[in-house]
């Protein structure tokens, strides 16, 4: 049975970040990144508006909840879950900072509790469709094989992949997920869904050359224009939380992918403020009239 969370009359974003890089496959560090797109989010070198014009250093439209301290493997998703769903609870539309794509599911797991009918909108390189890797069903290479065994959302469009092998193509077939391979997208694709919608941007979907501090380099990529493109070109009547994950500090160069994170996270939250109409109803809310 699903709880009755306020999904309709939110009280705005919650910026949190789930520093966990456990189920890494390959390297460890993206546990550094939320404290540093943080950084870049709020430095000075930027203002905090939206491309769609937005004022985000309003906090009743962005509230920084900080880092959920001292993730460890399992305890790790148990919480991940319990903030999101106390997030829900307050009206707040999640906007989780990765760790690795692990998190992704537990986040999940807390919409679907709250939620009950949603789709997942995902840009990675990887289609993270895994039965099992290197022996961990939790592998950030993973998560999406999870949430579609649970049938924690019945549509997954993914965007961006270009790493599809034999494993994962079956899996996408078994799961009926939509994949939009890179080699088959063109520019003004555009996004339209008739239900609620969660957005997951594993920042490898940029291409390397945007975004260098990720784990897994892998050519051929978007650019932040266009993926930033995309984004704002979303079509969906509600929009309930978003991820941007797998920032790798360890392999940035000269800030420049922390800074890409951080726009991804301001034009997502532009893009939630716009489509769930927060502005209005904050305002609705100040004032006593509709
Ligand atoms: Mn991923
Ligand atoms: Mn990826």
């Amino acid at each position: 049975m699903k709880t009755s969370i306020p999904l309709q009359a939110p009280a705005g974003i919650g910026l949190v970040g789930f520093p966990l890089d456990r189920n890494s496959s390959f390297l460890r560090g993206a546990a550094n990144g939320p404290p540093l797109i943080r950084e870049a989010l709020f430095s000075d070198s930027i203002n905090r508006w939206t491309e769609n014009c937005f004022d985000l250093s309003n906090p009743a439209l962005l509230r920084d909840l900080g880092d959920i301290p001292d993730m460890d493997k399992l305890k790790g998703f148990k919480a991940i879950e319990r903030t999101i769903r106390d997030m829900l609870e307050q009206g707040l539309v999640p906007v989780s900072l990765g760790g690795d794509h692990s998190v992704t599911y537990p986040i999940v797991r807390a919409l679907h509790a709250a939620v009950s009918e949603f789709c997942i909108l995902h840009f990675d390189a990887h289609p993270d469709l895994y039965d099992e890797f290197q022996n961990n069903p939790l592998s950030h290479a993973c998560p999406f094989a999870r949430i579609m065994e649970e049938k924690l959302t019945g549509t997954l469009v993914q965007v961006g992949i270009r790493t599809l092998n034999g494993h994962q193509k079956e899996q996408a077939e078994k799961f009926g997920v939509t994949v939009i391979q890179m080699k088959d997208w063109r520019p003004g694709q555009g996004f339209e869904f008739k239900i609620p919608l969660y957005i997951s941007v594993d920042v490898d979907v940029l291409d390397p050359a945007f975004a260098p501090g990720v784990s897994h380099h892998e050519p051929g990529g978007f650019s932040s224009r266009q993926l930033i493109e995309m984004i704002q070109n979303i079509r969906a009547p509600l929009i309930i939380g978003a991820d941007v994950v797998e920032f790798n500090p360890l392999r940035d160069l000269s800030g420049i992918t922390a800074m890409a994170c951080a726009k991804i996270v301001k034009e997502l939250a532009g893009k939630i403020v716009e489509i769930n109409r927060l502005e209005k109803k904050i305002k609705t809310e100040s004032t006593g009239l509709e």
